[in-house]
């Protein structure tokens, strides 16, 4: 562990325009952290040998004046981006040895700007999951706390971007990719005192994504802080022809938007997020998010948001429907795994395959959304589930008219032991609780670090905006970061 794991993505960048800094020092640095970080669990493959011909063309990108905000930066991918003959599984055994022979969108934008590879991160299966412990590869543990003393378990990282925020918390990446279908950004990353922001649907193509649910799934990063945040989130942004839902509007310079000033910017606080037996620590500090809020001189309005309670239900029907009808493309015969079954068909294959391939999570994931579709039950489950979901559009919509942002917790509680909800998915769910109502309406979302709990671990505040209004989101959790001036580090153990 060297300074160089420390530095900011925007600390290195100016290193490097100013030449007091190489790609190939920092990326080595950063090949030897994820060598160091093995005990997290966070990469499941690394890719150095590429990492080392990318940090090359960087510095020499960099020498002919053509620096961008990420050249030269060595970042981390979630395993469900498509990176050209790179292990991509989406951390199922269903694409068991899948080597896509294309590029993700997102990727693609990084390497153009110069940014480096240094491996695929660990995910919950097909990014079900709110804890990573669905994922084929084992469980990612939080840099934030392992077990102490015997009988005590280890604490999960969130889910389900678990490897993008082990690696950024434990200094093995300076930014990763992340995607977020109904949390899965925002609550690792309050789960381990990073930053993550979810720009608005369609602001990042989808193309090269592994589905989970088309109409929810959304690129977004995970860094360090808010300024990092928003330069990764410019590199991966923008209109792609290839993705039919990526929307033709240009990509505003996001790092400008950190003006710091939110004088008699309004700061709306929905009363129905007030959950009954949400803990003591969260609404406290969700209050000192409020004062901090006044006290940079944003002006603070109550609003409602009616439809909250039926978000989750809503969620846990849509996702799962689309989830099996994206699922159902592995059969054995495209992709990766396939089981033979002795001379008995076509039919047995395809069932042994699924069977053996799909985790239990995902399996359960694909009867309910089979179930939900299904002739007799679409009226009631599915269709309704899209017009809540309407409704659930529109609350934010009218509550954007009375405030420029929402701020809320980002989840019910702080990171939580393995096997402390594995067994009764309806308590996992429940963690999305705060999380799927913007994933829902397509607005944009970021979660700030802005505490520790009484155990020493991490908090975040969730920011919402409105849809195409990243930039404010990021002003505000710029304003957030410097209030809380969290500046805990976990304590290095896994070295
Ligand atoms: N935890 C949620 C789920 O399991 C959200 C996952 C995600 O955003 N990918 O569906």
């Amino acid at each position: 562990m060297t300074d160089l794991n420390k530095l900011k993505i925007a600390e290195a960048r100016d290193l490097l325009g100013k030449g007091e800094l190489s790609s190939v020092e920092l990326t080595e640095a950063h090949i030897s952290a994820v060598e160091a970080s093995k005990p997290l669990n966070a990469y499941i493959e690394s890719t150095s040998e590429i990492a080392r011909t990318q940090a090359k063309s960087a510095d020499a990108q960099i020498k002919a004046g053509n620096q961008k905000g990420m050249t030269g930066i060595p970042v981390g991918i979630k395993d469900l981006f498509a990176t050209k003959g790179v292990h991509t599984q989406a951390c199922s055994k269903i694409l068991d040895g899948f080597k896509p022979e294309y590029e993700s969108t997102v990727t693609q934008n990084l390497w153009d700007d110069g940014a480096v590879m240094l491996g695929k991160l660990n995910m919950d299966e097909f990014a079900m999951g709110s804890s990573n412990e669905t994922s084929f590869y084992g469980n990612v543990l939080n840099p934030w706390r392992l077990k102490t003393a015997a009988g005590e378990k280890d604490t999960v990282p969130g889910g389900s971007s678990g490897g993008s925020v082990s690696a950024v918390a434990g200094f093995a990446a300076m930014g990763a990719t992340a995607s977020d279908t109904g949390g899965s950004i925002r609550q690792p990353a309050a789960f381990t005192g990073t930053f993550g922001i979810k720009p608005t649907y369609g602001r990042c193509s989808r193309f090269g994504m592994v589905a989970f649910a088309s109409s929810l799934d959304q690129a977004g990063v995970i860094t360090r802080d808010v300024r990092d945040g928003a330069i990764m989130l410019e590199s991966i942004s923008g209109f792609d022809p290839k993705d039919s839902t990526s929307a033709k509007l240009d990509v505003p310079n996001f790092e400008a938007a950190l003006t710091g000033d939110i004088k008699g910017l309004k700061v709306g606080i929905p009363a129905e997020y007030r959950l009954e037996g949400t803990p003591q620590e969260i609404l406290d500090i969700w209050d000192k998010g409020i004062q901090w809020m006044k006290e940079a001189g944003a002006e603070i309005v109550e609003i409602s948001l009616p439809h909250t309670k039926y978000a989750l239900p809503t969620y846990y029907i849509v996702a799962p429907a689309e989830a099996s009808s994206n699922l159902a493309r592995y059969d054995g015969v495209r992709y990766g795994l396939r089981e033979t079954v002795d001379g008995d068909g076509l039919i047995p294959m395809y069932e042994e395959t699924r069977a053996a391939g799909f985790g239990e999570e995902v399996q359960r994931r694909i009867m309910i959304g089979t179930y939900v579709l299904s002739a007799g039950y679409y009226d009631a489950y599915y269709l309704k589930a899209q017009r809540v979901r309407q409704l659930i559009s529109r609350d934010f919509k009218e509550a954007f008219e009375k405030c420029d942002v929402i701020l809320t917790p980002t989840a019910p509680s702080a990171a939580f032991e393995f096997g402390a909800k594995s067994d009764d998915p309806l308590a996992m769910y429940l963690n999305d609780v705060f999380t799927v109502p913007a994933s829902l309406a397509g607005i944009p979302g970021s979660s700030v670090p802005a505490g520790l709990d009484k155990d020493g671990l991490p908090l975040g505040l969730q920011i919402l905006g409105k849809a195409w209004d990243e930039e404010t989101v990021l002003k505000v959790s710029h304003v957030l970061e410097m209030a809380a001036a969290f500046t805990h580090q976990p304590s290095e153990w896994w070295r």
